[in-house]
């Protein structure tokens, strides 16, 4: 009998030990990188350093509303939200060939953060209505995704009904 083959999910690239991020370092998570790349097939994206902007580079901040916000360096006000949408528009399709069963964020980026994101409103205050622009987008296409951020992952509960809801999306289509 041949097993199931491994759930393949995209995630945050900086999650697994990759130094994508502004700084040059990363957010290995353990219990992604290690425990669950047993039964996950990762498939890594930065969407940072995948959109050009290099590392090191300067960090970002989501800024404007929570509808329509913007993605732009904190010191030198560069905006960043065209090339952001360009990348996505081009990744995301290319996404659609590998058949993801789901998606690990990282939680509270401008870029990945799934939900709680900071975001300067047009008055300067600080909220936590924004959602990352690459996660936005991807959400928004593959409406019925599950993803989740690696933060509630460490709830055992939440981990399982991930992999749970991960394993019947794949079922739902067609593709085990
Ligand atoms: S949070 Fe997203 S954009 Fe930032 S380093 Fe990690 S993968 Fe790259």
């Amino acid at each position: 009998m041949t097993a199931s083959p491994r759930l393949r999910i995209g995630i945050s690239q900086c999650l697994l030990g990759d130094h994508v991020r502004y700084d040059g370092g990363h957010k290995r998570d353990a219990l992604l990188a290690d425990t669950l790349s047993r039964h996950v097939e990762w498939v890594p994206v930065c969407p940072e350093v995948e959109a050009g902007l290099g590392v090191p580079r300067e960090p970002m901040r989501l800024e404007g509303t929570a509808v329509s916000p913007r993605i732009v360096t904190i010191t030198t006000s560069v905006d960043h939200t065209a090339a952001m949408q360009q990348f996505s528009a081009r990744r995301l399709r290319e996404l659609e060939r590998l058949d993801l069963s789901g998606y690990v964020f990282k939680a509270r980026s401008p870029s990945c953060g799934i939900g709680k994101v900071p975001l300067v409103n047009a008055q300067g205050v600080e909220t936590l209505e924004g959602v990352g622009l690459f996660a936005r987008a991807l959400m928004d296409h593959f409406l019925l995704i599950p993803v989740e951020d690696e933060d509630r992952l460490h709830d055992p509960q939440i981990l399982k009904d991930f992999l749970k809801r991960a394993s019947d999306y794949r079922r739902s289509r067609n593709h085990v």
